[in-house]
């Protein structure tokens, strides 16, 4: 009997654990392949959801579904928090319980470090968890004029484009309110252009322009002044706020930096094609929880757990596995209005954009609903019940 766990029930989770269990159905049914996700969470969150819960353009309860729902039948779930993870002795430690593995795929995430701005706890909202952004939606529909101050503190993030499309929905929205002339907003980015794609980011420019959004680029921030209600940069510039929107500083989860497997920042290293740990032939990470310079999202999440799960079936059938990663990622970008771009990317292929239009603001919409019945991940739970 092989064991297979999978550490993390969220979307690369729970995306290679549907993929293994077709790709091994018929070792699962005859009991020589176990597969089981341990996740520490009741829920499993569609995050880019998040983003448009304040805009009311989700409900809140359309973001989330019991993690049980979204695995195929004879995964097992153990609902609790890995403590540490040991790859040399291959168990994974619970609080009261160990399991022992074959093969691990860890897909713990990404988790976020406050601390590493003082003030940004207390004095800044964000739309970067499930409360985050339902409190969100109450401060922007109770906002009535003043300056908003939308950025993100440091790199890597996820959803590189997720606090752009916060200033064109939130441009949208105040029009529509009719009080655009009474809202500022200031969009603020640590690197010397809006977006981590040199040959993109000019028409994120255009696009700013047009729709009367300050941009400051370079902006560093080191601190959050609430009595002031100022951003400060470690260059001691600042930006006035009466509400600031800040994409908090990205870590690896805990057990990666409690377990000493990943970097000084808890990421997975990673071979970027194999996506194997180390030296660790068994051992497997994807998703937001990897070291690679890839974008921190569920399509690259979703593109990485095909391969691991191929790679970790041709083994249990002992032949070599081969399947490799090209760096595969994208996003389709809220712009406002009833549009969207889209935004993608590979190893080879730096980020590319097709341009904004109303078939791709349909198509995020859309893909909201099929999100939880015809992805892969989603049809695959089904086909093989
Ligand atoms: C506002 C926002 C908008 C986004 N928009 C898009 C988009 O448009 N397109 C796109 O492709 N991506 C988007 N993303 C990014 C996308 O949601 C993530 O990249 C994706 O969820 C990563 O999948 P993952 O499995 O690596 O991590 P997650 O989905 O975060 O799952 C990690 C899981 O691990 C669990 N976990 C952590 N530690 C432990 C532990 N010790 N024990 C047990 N379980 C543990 C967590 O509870 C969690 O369920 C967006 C994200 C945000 C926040």
């Amino acid at each position: 009997m092989k064991s297979i766990v999978i550490v993390g029930g969220g979307s690369g989770g729970v995306s290679v654990a549907n993929h293994l269990a077709y790709n091994l159905r018929g070792e699962m049914r005859s009991g020589n392949v176990s597969i089981t996700v341990v996740e520490g969470s009741k829920s499993h969150y569609y995050q880019p959801g998040f983003l448009e819960i304040p805009f009311g353009m989700l409900e809140k309860d359309e973001t989330y579904r019991p993690v049980e729902k979204m695995l195929a039948r004879g995964i097992k779930l153990v609902n609790g928090m890995v403590k540490k993870i040991d790859l040399v002795g291959k168990k994974v430690h619970l609080d009261n319980r160990a399991i022992d593995y074959d093969f691990i795929v860890i897909a713990t995430g990404a988790s976020y470090n406050y601390d590493a701005v003082p003030g940004l706890r207390e004095n800044t909202e964000n739309m970067y968890s499930f409360q985050n952004a339902v409190d969100l939606e109450k401060k922007i529909s109770g906002f009535n004029g003043g300056n908003i101050a939308v950025g993100v503190s440091s790199l890597p993030y996820k959803c590189t484009p997720a606090p752009l499309e916060t200033v064109f929905l939130l441009d949208d929205y105040f029009r529509k309110r009719g009080i655009r002339d009474r809202v500022s907003i200031t969009y603020f980015f640590p690197l010397p252009i809006s977006f981590p794609g040199k040959d993109i980011a000019p028409a994120f420019d255009r696009m700013m322009k047009k729709r009367n959004i300050e941009e400051r680029l370079g902006f560093n921030i080191k601190s959050v002044d609430g009595a002031k209600k100022e951003l400060v940069s470690s260059g001691g510039d600042s930006i006035k706020y009466d509400l600031a929107i800040v994409v908090p500083p990205h870590r690896g989860a805990q057990v990666i930096l409690d377990s000493g497997i990943g970097d000084q920042d808890g990421w997975i290293p990673v071979d970027k094609f194999t996506l194997q740990i180390d030296s660790h032939d068994n051992a497997y990470a994807i998703g937001d929880s990897t070291n690679l310079m890839v974008s921190k999202a569920g399509s690259v999440a979703d593109a990485q757990a095909i391969v691991v799960s191929e790679r970790i079936a041709s083994s249990i059938h002992g032949d070599e596995p081969v399947q490799r990663y090209d760096g595969t990622g994208g996003a389709l970008v809220l712009t406002g209005s009833k549009k969207a771009a889209m935004v993608n990317s590979s190893y080879d292929r730096p980020p590319v954009m097709l341009e904004e239009n109303e078939s791709f603001y349909w198509l995020k919409l859309i893909y909201n609903r099929v999100y939880w019945t015809v992805t892969e991940k989603a049809v695959l739970s089904e086909v093989i019940q």
